[in-house]
């Protein structure tokens, strides 16, 4: 074996090995979550999560325009379980709308579908959406549907066609983890669609994911900049939601290198995660959008996504080792 090929060895067993200590290590706090006080989530959730009511929302979100970000914005809410939960979903994002509305400001809604009954009649559901949709319309405010977990990728695909093809302003995401994904994309190539690409939250079996493996960073990654860049080649505006560093690192090469105008894509990154790197792409010139969640849900969310992708447990924990509350 030449020196190089064995260098190359070392590395992959030492990054093997910090990968799986970190699995194991954030899988351990995931399992924790639930021993920790209510209280201390919630603290920790607030970098997180703009706040409880419309007012809490409002505030952020001035903060960021007025710092020159856009923002996208997420009434959080649990799956519906009945008509009324749904219906009330859809009376939040309807003041929503008219709260961001009133100064017309650079914003869109983010919407997940299963919060407005998706699992429970999908052309009601539709029916919600586009009511939303279409007062947003009148405030020229755009909206993005949320890709949620594999069990409503197609009904989420299905929606996001038909609110399309009724000529509502709105995008879709795409999550680069999913082998789907490769096929999903090409109709929306077609149409132009626009799109948010993001790696995918939740925890899929093995057999939907890109190499069949969960954690395999670099084919997920290596979907991502494919995915990102034909979709721009097709035409389509590109939400490029990430918080990877490398892979910002890339995409910003292929997108200086190929001269591509900034009107054809922007970054998009969550609350509170990663603002330096945010910071930086705005300075640089890039659009960066800002995904704001609010409501009264933060818990349901916050513990769901720790849960969903034992990953974040890791950030969590080492937020509250940091966090002076912890101590
Ligand atoms: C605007 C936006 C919209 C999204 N919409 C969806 C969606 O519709 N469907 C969906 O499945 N997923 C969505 N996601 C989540 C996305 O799929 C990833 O799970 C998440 O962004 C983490 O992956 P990453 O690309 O940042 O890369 P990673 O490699 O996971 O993270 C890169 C670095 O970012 C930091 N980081 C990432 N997440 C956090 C966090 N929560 N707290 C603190 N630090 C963090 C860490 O330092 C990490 O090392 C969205 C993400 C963004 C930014």
């Amino acid at each position: 074996m030449s020196l190089e090929s064995t260098y190359h060895v070392q590395i992959r067993a030492t990054a093997y090995s910090r990968d799986h200590n970190m699995r194991i290590l954030n899988t351990m706090a995931a399992r924790a979550i639930p021993l920790v006080p209510r209280s201390l989530i919630r603290k920790i959730s607030r970098r997180y999560i703009a706040g409880e009511t419309l007012f809490d929302a409002r505030a952020r979100i001035d903060v960021l325009h007025a710092a020159g970000f856009r923002t996208t914005v997420d009434v959080l809410g649990e799956t519906a379980s009945s008509s009324d939960q749904a219906e009330s979903m859809a009376r939040d994002y309807l003041n929503l709308v008219q709260e961001l509305g009133v100064e017309n400001e650079p914003t869109e809604l983010s919407i997940k579908l299963t919060a407005l009954g998706l699992h429970l009649d999908e052309s009601a559901c539709v029916t919600r959406v586009s009511m939303i949709l279409r007062a947003a319309a009148l405030q020229g405010i755009s909206a993005c549907i949320d890709m949620e977990n594999i069990s409503c990728t197609q009904k989420t695909l299905d929606a996001f066609l038909k609110l399309e093809a009724d000529g509502y302003p709105v995008g879709i995401a795409l999550q680069s983890y999913l082998v789907r994904t490769n096929d999903d994309i090409v109709p929306l190539q077609a149409r132009k669609s626009r799109m948010r690409i993001c790696k995918g939250i939740y925890a899929e079996a093995n057999e939907h994911l890109v190499n069949g493996a969960s954690k395999d960073r670099a084919a997920i990654n290596a979907h991502f900049v494919r995915h990102v860049t034909s979709a721009i080649e097709a035409g389509s505006f590109v939400g490029i939601a990430t918080h990877d560093a490398d892979l910002i690192d890339t995409l910003t090469d292929w997108l200086e290198r190929e001269r591509i105008d900034r009107s054809r894509f922007e970054f998009q990154m969550l609350l509170g995660v990663c603002e330096p790197l945010r910071d930086a792409l705005l300075a640089q010139g890039f659009n960066v959008r800002v995904y704001v969640p609010y409501g009264h849900d933060w818990y349901g969310y916050s513990t769901r996504r720790i849960k969903e992708n034992p990953r974040i447990a890791g950030y969590i924990l080492a937020a509250m080792l940091r966090s002076p509350l912890a101590r």
